[in-house]
């Protein structure tokens, strides 16, 4: 039978640590400390970043790190890698993973790193090396960057036939943390879950039945502030394999959303909302959008679960309020696709813990917490939103060309119901109606300048958006101010 993830987890540690000394160190809160270029911890280098670069003070306990290995909690859902908008979409990208990773400090390299990978992968795992593909660097003339031949080597040294053995370009093969800072290039390996075929041509084309599951990154490089590349002090290995991709290969699935990680989070979600079973559709089969709501919620909740109990709170600004936005996505598709009762998010926590209590134990610790902040937040939104539904509603019968939705109503419930503006767009694209997306970011960026401008003017309201809750709240505390007054006047 089938390996449970937490075995797959516990597996991976245990080989590099006993089988190559390696170092088991615990995954990082989801808030990344001191590092204003992220929003959340987004792989598992972030936390060994002073070590790439050469900064780590060392007396530290980091400083005698040689070799280590870890599983580490990230998400993806805004900054450099933000992956929100494929999730639900698509089977394996989510807001949270679990990122497994082991690092060399200026320890082994390149040839260690693929033979550890391979041997893990096809020995340890038991994965069918036929159905395995590698990429590697293929160079930048632009850059003056050349293909990493060595890596190329390597992997025929290891018995990878050439035709599975492919050249990426910077995109793909050229690892970088964000805007700045380490980065280098890669080496990835890939999984075809259908084999008994050529899939060659279908790596990195965002096949789902072709998936990547391990970047092994080679870091040589620093991105400066500037945009050029610093040649590190040292040369370093880091690895990053996602554990969701990783099971949904070794329990024989082709779906993330298939495995023992999420089937109880999807249970719970039929047993609280009572919304039709979850049949495994995608796309233009899934009619009434409840397998795409089945995702998002349940990749939400865990998002939710695991940035609130580390102290990331859904709220106005910055990390907080992209975890906002997540939270009124889960709370839209939960109520209105599946038409779940008040109070419904809450009830999924305890499958959460259930799944990645073991892995993360804060999460149990949390609990009662996570609950009440989910609750409360449920709660200031869901009327917010049947007042929103009624207004694209009468909109929609209003207009005479309902093909396109007015951009100002849009920002309106935006502005003054607190809709993220995601969010509207997916509504309306659910019922095949277009949005002008270029002239509501515009709107954005107006608004944004404005809310710069009164912060330096006024430090009372910094960070308070004005939807209809913080207005209230605003006025309650006496702070004075007024209601940009909504052109399109519902209420
Ligand atoms: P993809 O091309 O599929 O978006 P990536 O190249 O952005 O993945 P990396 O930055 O190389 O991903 O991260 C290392 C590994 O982490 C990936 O090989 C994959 O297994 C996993 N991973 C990355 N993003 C996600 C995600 N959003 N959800 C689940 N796993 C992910
Ligand atoms: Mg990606
Ligand atoms: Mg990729
Ligand atoms: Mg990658």
């Amino acid at each position: 039978s089938a390996p449970n993830s937490a075995a797959i987890r516990r597996a991976f540690l245990r080989y590099f640590q006993e089988k190559h000394g390696h170092r088991h160190v615990p995954s990082s809160s989801v808030r990344p400390r001191g590092d204003p270029s992220l929003l959340f911890v987004n792989a598992g280098m972030n936390q060994f970043k002073p070590m790439f670069l050469g900064t780590v003070d060392p007396r530290s306990d980091m400083a005698q790190y040689r070799r280590v290995a870890n599983s580490q909690k990230c998400v993806r859902a805004g900054g450099k890698h933000n992956d929100l908008e494929d999730v639900g979409r698509d089977v394996y990208h989510h807001t949270f993973f679990e990122m497994l990773g082991n690092w060399s400090f200026g320890d082994y390299f390149k040839e260690e790193a693929c033979s550890m990978a391979w041997e893990l992968l096809t020995r340890g795992y038991g994965i069918p090396a036929h159905r395995l593909y590698v990429t590697y660097f293929g160079g930048d003339p632009a850059l003056g960057l050349s293909p990493d031949r060595e890596t190329q080597e390597i992997w025929l040294s290891l018995g990878v036939p050439p035709a599975r053995i492919l050249p990426f370009g910077l995109r793909e093969n050229f690892w970088e943390m964000g805007e700045t800072g380490p980065c280098g290039p890669c080496t990835e390996i890939h999984y075809d879950h259908l084999g008994g075929r050529d899939a060659a041509s279908l790596v990195n084309r965002d096949c789902p039945d072709v998936v990547e599951i391990w970047n092994l990154v080679f870091m040589q490089y620093n991105r400066e502030t500037d945009g050029s590349l610093r040649l590190l002090p040292q040369r370093h290995v880091d690895t990053g394999m996602g554990l969701e991709r990783l099971v949904s290969v070794l329990q024989g699935k082709r779906s993330n959303y298939d495995t023992d990680l999420f089937s109880p989070i999807l249970e719970a979600i039929m047993k609280g909302s009572g919304a039709p079973r979850y049949r495994g559709l995608l796309g233009k089969e899934d009619a009434g959008h409840t397998d795409m709501a089945y995702r998002v919620v349940a990749d939400h909740i865990r998002t939710l679960c695991v940035c609130i109990a580390d102290g990331v709170y859904p709220g106005m600004s910055g990390t907080e309020l992209v975890l906002r936005r997540i939270l009124r996505r889960a709370v839209r598709f939960s109520s209105e696709i599946l038409r779940a009762p008040p109070h419904f998010l809450s009830s999924l926590v305890p499958s959460v813990v259930d799944v990645l209590g073991e892995a993360f134990p804060e999460l149990e610790r949390e609990k009662s917490q996570i609950m009440n902040i989910l609750n409360e937040n449920e709660e200031a939104f869901l009327a917010s939103l049947q007042r929103g539904r009624r207004i694209i509603e009468r909109t929609l019968q209003q207009e005479e060309e309902p093909q396109t939705f007015p951009v100002g109503v849009a920002w309106s419930l935006h502005r003054n119901l607190g809709f993220p503006l995601d969010l509207i767009g997916l509504m309306l694209e659910e019922r095949g109606i277009s949005l002008d997306k270029a002239a509501l970011d515009h709107l954005a960026a107006e608004e944004a300048e404005r809310k710069m401008k009164n912060q330096q003017a006024d430090e009372a309201q910094t960070g308070l958006e004005l939807d209809v809750h913080s207005l209230a709240e605003l006025q309650r505390r006496g702070v004075p101010c007024t209601n940009d007054s909504p052109k399109y006047d519902y209420t």
